[in-house]
């Protein structure tokens, strides 16, 4: 990296930090190294990242109301994010995030901005889809290994 993208990735890498996404994911967008990441993300926030896996699409949606939330947010990721066939689009996950956050109250969402990527990346590896309901026409998400069964949770 020359020092005008290094700068560049470092500005992008410090909003998807301030917005509380994990460090291994903004490692994988940016590129800029997992210490450095970590290290923006103790100055940014004030408490050292925690670690541990991240969760897998399956079990990120595991209710009704999880499927209708995440059907949701994806429907607002795949209008901002065209190719998102092809790559994960880390500012259009933050934005149907936010978007999604604008008409729920908190209290009714259980998607966090990190399961949002992860179920990007699940849409762009073709392990999850959204299904166009037949009844209602909304589209719905569907995930690889799903434990609710494959149905539009809005109807
Ligand atoms: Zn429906």
């Amino acid at each position: 990296m020359n020092r005008h993208t290094e700068h560049l990735a470092q500005d992008r890498a410090i909003s998807m930090l301030s917005q509380d996404l994990r460090p291994c994911i903004v490692v994988l967008e940016t590129g800029i190294t997992k210490p450095k990441a970590r290290e923006l993300y103790r100055e940014i926030h004030g408490v050292r990242p925690r670690s541990g896996q991240m969760r897998d699409a399956d079990s990120i949606v595991r209710t009704r109301r999880e499927f209708s939330a995440a059907s949701c947010i994806m429907s607002f990721y795949c209008a901002l994010a065209p190719n998102y066939a092809s790559r994960v689009d880390p500012e259009a996950v933050m934005a149907a995030h936010r978007i999604y956050l604008e008409d729920n109250p908190p209290a009714s969402h259980r998607i966090t901005l990190n399961e949002v990527w992860v179920l990007a990346r699940a849409l762009r590896s073709a392990e999850a889809r959204l299904v166009p309901c037949s009844k209602c026409s909304a589209k719905y998400l569907e995930v690889a290994r799903q434990h609710y069964a494959p149905a539009c949770p809005h109807c």
